[in-house]
This record gives C-alpha cells, structure tokens and sequence, in this order.
C-alpha cells in the first residue's frame, strides 16, 4: 500500500481508505473482521459519521485494542457550538477513543450553512476547543458544493477537505489543485459514483491518477472489496489506452441520467435539494441501505412529491438531465 500526507495535518494516511458507509448493514464482528483485513492489507485511513447510524459504534467495537494502527476520520452535521460539542463526546464515546486523529464539518451546503458554523457560536469553535482539549487532532470540511470549498481553502481553518471524485464527476480538479498549493489533504468521496460504476479497480484507478488526491475512501463491506480495492493502492500505475477508452464508454453510458452533483440546477422554488434527494435513490437500490436511505429521505421537507414540474432546474443543468423524470423515480422508488 502507498501512503500520502494528508495535508499540514502531518497524517500519513494509505492512498485507499475505508469509507465507513455501508457496514451499517452488517454487524459488529463481521467490522471487526473487515478491519482486521485492511490492515493486513496496509489500509490505515478510515472515514465514518455520526450520521451514519451505527458505523461510528461498530468501529469503536472493531478497534478495540488495535486503535493505535488507524487514522479516524468522523464528522457532524451539527452547525451550533453545543451541538457540536456534544457531538464530538458522542463520536469519542462511540468509537470508544480518548481521541479523533480527524474531525470534520459535514455536508456544509450553503453559504448561509458556512457563515453558521464559522460565527462565534458555530461548530468550527467547538472544534477548536476540542482540538485544544486534545479530543481531536485536526479539523476538515465536507461538501458537495463547489463555492463552500473554494471559499473555506483560502480561510486556512482547515487541513483538510472532502468531496466528491470519480471518473464521471471531476468538477473538483481545478479545486484539488488549488488546496494542494495551500497544503490541504485531499479526501475522494464518492469513487463509485454512488454505486453507479461497477468496475471499482477502474474507478479508484482513475482517481489515484490525480496526484492532489490524497486518498480515496470506497465504502467496503466485503472481503472482496478490500481485496480488490487494496490491491489498486499497492502501485498507482498510468491508465492504459484500452482503460482509457472503457472510462470514454462508461460516461457516455452514464450520462443521459447521472446527476454529477454540481448544484448549478438549484434553487428549486419548492425547496428540493435535487442532488442529495437524487443519490439517496441510489443508496437504496445500488447499496442496499433500504432502512437507512429511508429515514433519510423521509427526514426532508421537501421531496420528490412537491415538485411542481416547472423544469427550471433542467433548463441549468449542464448535463441535460430530465430531472422532473428522475424525480418521478425517486417517488416510485421510495413509494411515496
Ligand atoms: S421541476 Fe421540480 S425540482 Fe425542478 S425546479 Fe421545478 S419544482 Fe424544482
Ligand atoms: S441535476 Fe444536473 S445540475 Fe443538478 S446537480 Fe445533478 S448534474 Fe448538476
């Protein structure tokens, strides 16, 4: 396994991770498992959330006794000081630690989001504070939005960055290239486009081929998966011609109906957050997290249903996505 700094976190993290999303359908022994096989396989980085239902919890279990070997990354949707404080106690309680290498601001989405979590009372304070305290090491940003992430790089409040990044979505390039000047590590979210691409050796292959990506972070839930996706972090070869062209054809299949989560479709005026509705479609079919993209789905305001089918949003979309037909089956998927 290769291994990258992450930034002037100082972190020497593997080039693949473990993203933490999809063991919350398995249980707290078969973690234990998976994790004991990454680190025979050199995986030392691994990503999870408090809003990943029971992942944060399971690693604690899994790691006990090997903590020492991992780099953790957690994170909370929290905007406030006292929540997130409270949060960052829940996560070190969960991933039974004294410490989080990694803690990072979840999905800030707006700018309205970011002006709240960086104000006296927001949540970047609080992680200061537990930064101080010594509960955390470092601290990071996470976002699908493009501005939100151009905007926090230049503050230098954070060591590091997440965002999504894969052979079908790299409006992010001029980005990484951006935090590499300024010595932020950058972490690939998303390598498999949200379960739309199927060969992970080619997805995650792609991505190491961009060397201001610090380390992607496929979900796992297999031995399979670690073999396979390890097996691309042990030497990060140039893609071959016949890769290249396979990359070609796949977003040339993926296109007619594959949002890339760039944003430029909103606002909506009943309120959709398009994207984020669009890819918990994916979590339930292509995942399997039928219970927990259900909870999630139902948790927002507005949904699916309330599209009023103006089609504003398709008239901005890059892509030429026929939003209002996706939006029908993200109803019918969710059978709402
Ligand atoms: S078509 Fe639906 S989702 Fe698109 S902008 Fe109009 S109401 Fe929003
Ligand atoms: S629907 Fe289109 S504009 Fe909206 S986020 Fe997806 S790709 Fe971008």
């Amino acid at each position: 396994m290769e291994y990258k700094t992450l930034g002037k976190s100082g972190l020497k993290v593997s080039i693949i991770g473990f993203g933490g999303i999809p063991i919350q359908k398995t249980n707290e022994e078969e973690v234990k498992n998976l994790l004991i096989r990454c680190e025979e396989k050199g995986i030392n980085f691994i990503d999870t959330a408090r809003g990943y239902t029971v992942s944060e919890e399971y690693i604690g279990y899994a790691m006990e006794g090997r903590r020492k070997k991992w780099i953790i990354a957690t994170k909370s949707m929290a905007r406030d000081k006292e929540s997130m404080i409270k949060d960052v106690e829940k996560s070190l309680a969960n991933l039974r630690t004294d410490y989080i290498d990694l803690y990072q601001l979840h999905n800030v989405k707006t700018k309205e989001d970011y002006d709240k979590v960086l104000s006296e009372d927001g949540a970047y304070n609080a992680l200061l504070e537990m930064k101080e305290k010594g509960k955390i090491g470092h601290i990071g940003i996470t976002s699908h939005s493009l501005d939100i992430l151009n905007i926090a790089i230049e503050t230098g409040k954070f060591e590091s960055i997440m965002y999504p990044y894969n052979l079908v979505e790299n409006q992010g390039e001029k980005l990484f290239n951006r935090a590499k000047e300024l010595d932020i590590g950058v972490i690939a979210m998303k390598p498999m486009a949200g379960g739309a691409l199927t060969d992970g050796k080619l997805a995650l292959k792609y991505i190491l081929q961009n060397s201001n990506v610090t380390t992607a972070i496929p979900g796992m839930a297999t031995f399979e998966e670690i073999e396979e996706n390890s097996k691309v972090g042990e030497n990060i070869s140039t893609l071959t011609e016949d890769e290249r062209n396979k990359i070609i054809e796949i977003s040339r299949e993926l296109g007619t109906e594959f949002c890339r989560r760039c944003g430029y479709c909103g606002p909506c005026p009943k309120g959709i957050d398009i994207p984020g509705i669009l890819i918990l479609k994916a979590y339930k079919e292509k995942y399997g997290l039928k219970d927990w993209a259900e909870q999630r789905y139902f948790s927002i305001k507005s949904r699916a249903k309330d599209c009023v089918e103006c089609g504003s949003c398709e008239k901005k979309c890059p892509y030429d996505l026929p939003i209002r037909k996706m939006l029908k089956k993200v109803r019918t998927c969710f059978d709402e």
